[in-house]
């Protein structure tokens, strides 16, 4: 015979979905940290929230990038020479924002190697 069961579920009694999820994610290793955040409709440990929202950074910037060298090729056809150095800076700023999120990548995965390179 049972008692009435505490509606709150104790997270430390591994109910599903306390675990990260970052596997399910990049079929890598499985993570076997406690879920602290969710990212993307994923529950993430600390360190892999981090990992994902850095790669989102990198994505995003790249997209920039992307859009960045599209719109300075039409300034410098159409002779906006003003446009094409206010592009230029942005570009700067694109390109060093994606490398500082490269580097922190490095330092939570603790090695160089850029695997997320497609
Ligand atoms: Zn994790």
């Amino acid at each position: 015979m049972r008692e009435n069961r505490a509606q709150v579920h104790s997270l430390e009694k591994g109910s599903r979905g306390s675990r990260c999820e970052f596997s399910h994610m990049f079929g890598g290793v499985p993570c076997v940290e406690a879920a602290r955040e969710s990212v993307d409709g994923l529950a993430l440990c600390g360190r892999h929230a981090l990992e994902a929202k850095l790669e989102g950074q990198i994505k995003c910037w790249g997209g920039i990038l992307f859009h960045i060298d599209l719109w300075s090729r039409e300034a410098s056809r159409r002779e906006r020479p003003e446009v094409v150095r206010l592009l230029e800076h942005q570009r700067t700023q694109a390109t060093a924002a994606i490398e500082r999120a490269y580097e922190d990548l490095d330092l939570l995965r603790g090695r160089a190697r850029h695997s997320w390179e497609a």
